[in-house]
């Protein structure tokens, strides 16, 4: 029997359409999965919390966190954003809540619980789903196209909706089809640097200005970062490496990161000391501070990186030196030499090249009846959500477009 629509891949994108699609009406809705486990990005997602959309409802804001793809998302957002998303899971009945910054989770804190979501509305609309089902070649027929599942196994459909997030095989399936890709690399990883100055203030958090330069492009963020022991990570480097990501593979992860220790500028930062020298001469520099925000391990570590001998006191400070803190407090230039280990979330940069889609649809403009949603396209955002939202709001208009075809 010929389907209504096949979906390859059975993550967060293909639930997401097969519900949608059912719901609009078509008839046989199949999800192949080529693993034993559907959802397994969904269950691993968020440290196993699954931070599913967040609360930037003004799309203007919410297309600012896409490295790629922001242009082509207005479009998409204006019809399925972040409110409907998180309408459509409480509707299911996931019950939600948004924390401080603005991250959405399940009220339960388990991703389980958006898999048994998922699952179960899926389940319920008829949606069949086979697991052990690896799609591995794809031929159009006069009705659609004809599917090669591993194990010699068929399925037919009219539509398909390839959905199948980073995995290499299923931008092979794209290509076979007529499809170019962006080359795909890696995004939102930390940082490693050769520098051993920072060693000892592993684990410090502290809201930093930083400007990272790659192949003298300069990419410039505001947040918090993170010291780890091999160099730095946190939300600020994270956001950086999502919008560097391309250009810090081809330097082959060289760059230069400056931080702004203090977030202040330089008529502030020379006042300051200057007033802490006439009021603490006897002091030592590198036991009293001037900067409350600055923790001691740090303040030491940068003090002892510029050579400010351990014994110097406030009063002796010479003007040199005092020009050196103030360039060490607010440029502090750091050789970025590797890629670190991945935060809590990784996604791939690159994809199907998003000038072959329509928008309007998601439908392939080379292949009539194919459709896209996902990873698997040359879109991605930041942490914080957005990257399960793209997933959504593809997969919803996909099936829509489908449902009207
Ligand atoms: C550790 C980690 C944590 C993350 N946390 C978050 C988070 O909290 N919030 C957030 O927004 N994003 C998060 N992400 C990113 C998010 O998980 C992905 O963007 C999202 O899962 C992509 O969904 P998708 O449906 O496009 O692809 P996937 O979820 O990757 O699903 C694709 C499915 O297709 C299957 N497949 C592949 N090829 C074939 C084939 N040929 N035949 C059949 N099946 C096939 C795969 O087995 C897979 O099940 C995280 C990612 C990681 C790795």
């Amino acid at each position: 029997m010929i389907s209504d629509l096949v979906i390859i891949g059975g993550g967060a994108s293909g639930f997401m359409a097969a519900i949608t699609a059912i719901s609009n009406g078509l008839r046989s809705v199949v999800i192949l999965e080529g693993t034993s486990k559907v959802l397994e990005k969904v269950r691993i997602s968020g440290g196993g919390r699954c931070n599913l959309t967040n609360s930037c409802w003004d799309i203007s804001n919410l297309v600012r966190n896409y490295p790629r793809g922001a242009k082509q998302l207005i479009g998409l957002f204006n019809r399925f954003s972040t409110v409907e998303a998180f309408d459509w899971f409480e509707s299911k009945g996931l019950s939600l809540k948004i924390e401080k910054d603005g991250r959405v989770f399940p009220s339960s804190d388990s991703s389980q619980d958006v898999i048994k979501c998922l699952t179960a509305v899926a389940r319920n609309s008829g949606v069949k789903v086979f697991t052990n089902s690896h799609v591995q070649k794809i031929s159009i027929t006069e009705e659609g196209f004809k599917l090669l599942v591993k194990g010699k196994k068929y399925f037919e459909a009219k539509n398909i909706l390839i959905s199948t997030g980073g995995h290499p095989s299923g931008r092979r399936l794209a290509t076979s089809l007529g499809h170019s890709i962006i080359q795909p690399v890696p995004s939102l990883f930390s940082f490693s640097t050769h520098d051993s100055s920072l060693k000892s203030c592993s684990g410090i958090t502290l809201d930093v200005q930083t400007i990272l330069t790659v192949n003298k492009k300069k990419y410039k963020d505001k947040g918090p970062l993170l010291l780890t022991h091999k160099g730095f990570s946190g939300p600020v480097v994270l956001r950086l490496s999502a919008f560097s990501a391309r250009n810090l593979y081809e330097n082959k992860y060289n760059g230069e990161l400056r931080i702004n220790w203090l977030c202040m500028n330089e008529a502030e930062v020379r006042s300051k000391l200057d007033l802490y020298k006439f009021e603490n001469g006897k002091q030592i520099i590198l036991n009293h501070k001037p900067f409350n925000q600055i923790p001691k391990r740090l303040w030491r570590a940068l003090m002892l990186s510029i050579n400010i001998d351990n014994q110097l006191k406030w009063a002796d400070l010479t003007k040199y030196q005092k020009e050196s803190i103030v360039r060490c407090l607010l440029m502090k230039s750091y050789l970025i030499n590797s890629r670190g280990p991945f935060g809590e979330e990784f996604v791939t940069a690159g994809g199907v090249s998003l000038n072959e889609i329509n928008f309007k649809t998601m439908e392939s403009k080379i292949c009539e009846g194919l459709f896209f949603a996902g990873e698997v396209l040359d879109i991605d955002g930041i942490t914080g959500g957005f990257n399960f939202q793209h997933c959504w709001t593809s997969a919803w208009v996909a099936a829509n477009a489908m449902s009207i075809k």
